[in-house]
């Protein structure tokens, strides 16, 4: 019962559409309720809705796909789909210590495109559109205005850029939401980063599964496994997964697409134990593997969806030895202003010595783990296998523990 996907049902909120047509990624797109008349035609609005989208008007951009107004609960305020696209008026108000660049991001972008933080990855905005947008958007100050309409000439100059660095192995193309790009433009992206002899990993992430899934064809997942790229998913709430999420996901998997996802910590939306537990398990049941917990970011006007730190600390130490560690996200903090992402997790350590630790274990039981009498971690092949010179020494050193 818990691992039903149900099919979304159009008719109601939909008569119009045939089911051709509501399974049609573009006509999905070319009928996006992005006003409140529009919306307020299939959905009758609370008044705290109403005045949500008129104070958020020329702050974020609104607009909701008919798949994903189709899951909207009329009956509860609090449906997650819901509270996930239509703004309410709390979103209109910055506060002091929020940020219209939470991450930094602007300063560390050599070229428009592409944001470079860390030493061998980058991400690579590939543009600013999306097909729903999600009021938790922290990178609301590029989607949806049109001031960051990334263009060919500026993919290109970001691809230069990664061809240019031969320390960046990673390339996250993000946005906005590729999967919104024409299959013949996100291949062509995707396949000259796969030209680049020092890029390895190629991953996409993209909202696309969760707010329009009708998009993942074949021929979409096929030039992906092509380029030999991961996809990043960003499902927040078991609700999301339909059986239209479902087959979406899948199609990438059985096509040779490895699939992850990453949740952002909702405030009363999903900072629950038993909801992120259920979403993980249901995600690893499409053979889709959960990677980050997001804590909020400090984005102007989010404060309202923002979870205290101890809450996705709390959600981890009910996760970790309760279930699969496959379902145990990280839970990470992109520190404001730029500092990158930090993981944070229960602590299991109640002591340590140079004998050994003692630890309290899931169930709260204390066990000892006593160290080994020598000491000497440094490991005579390496060199033998890496050259005396060392064959990687653009890498970043990865140390061995503490
Ligand atoms: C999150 C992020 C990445 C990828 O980080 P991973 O921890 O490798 O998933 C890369 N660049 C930027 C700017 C990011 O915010
Ligand atoms: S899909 Fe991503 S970039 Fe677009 S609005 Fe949602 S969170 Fe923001």
């Amino acid at each position: 019962m818990r691992l039903f996907f149900p099919a979304t049902d159009h008719r109601q909120r939909f008569p119009e559409a045939t089911d051709a047509e509501f399974g049609d990624w573009r006509w999905q797109q070319r009928h996006v309720l992005d006003d409140e008349e529009k919306l307020s035609r299939r959905f009758s609005l609370a008044p705290e809705e109403r005045l949500g989208i008129a104070a958020t008007r020329g702050i974020f951009r609104f607009g909701i796909t008919p798949y994903y107004a189709a899951l909207m609960d009329q009956e509860h305020f609090w449906c997650p789909v819901r509270r996930q696209a239509i703004p309410l008026p709390q979103e209109a108000t910055a506060r002091a210590e929020e940020l219209v660049d939470p991450l930094g991001e602007d300063r560390h972008r050599p070229v428009p495109a592409i944001v470079h933080r860390y030493p061998d990855r980058v991400l690579l905005l590939a543009l600013d559109r999306c097909a729903v947008y999600c009021r938790h958007c922290t990178r609301r100050r590029l989607t949806g205005h049109g001031a960051a309409d990334f263009d060919r000439e500026a993919l290109d100059e970001a691809v230069a850029y990664v061809r240019a660095h031969p320390r960046v192995r990673d390339v996250l193309v993000s946005g906005g939401d590729p999967l919104l790009l024409s299959t013949e433009r996100l291949a062509r992206l995707v396949g000259d980063l796969r030209s680049i002899p020092h890029v390895e990993l190629i991953r996409v992430g993209t909202r696309v599964p969760v707010c329009n899934p009708f998009r993942v064809d074949d021929e979409l997942a096929r030039a992906l496994r092509r380029a030999e790229a991961f996809v990043v998913t960003h499902f927040n709430h078991p609700k999301e997964l339909t059986a239209e999420a479902k087959e979406a996901c899948e199609r990438l998997v059985d096509s040779g697409v490895p699939v992850e996802n990453q949740t952002v910590l909702l405030r009363r939306l999903n900072s629950s134990a038993r909801i992120i537990a259920d979403l993980n398990h249901r995600l690893l049941r499409l053979r889709v593997r959960p990677y980050y917990l997001h804590q909020g970011d400090l984005a102007q006007g989010l404060d309202h969806l923002r979870t205290p730190l101890s809450k996705g600390v709390e959600i981890l130490k009910a996760l970790r030895g309760h279930t699969s560690g496959l379902a145990v996200p990280h839970l990470a903090v992109d520190l404001p202003g730029g500092g990158g992402k930090v993981t944070l997790q229960p602590s299991y350590l109640v002591s340590q010595s140079d004998v050994g630790a003692r630890f309290r274990n899931y169930l709260g039981e204390t066990y000892d783990y006593p160290e080994p009498l020598d000491r000497d971690c440094s490991v005579p092949y390496e060199s033998v296998f890496y050259g005396e010179e060392g064959r990687e020494p653009e890498r970043p050193s990865l140390a061995c523990g503490p």
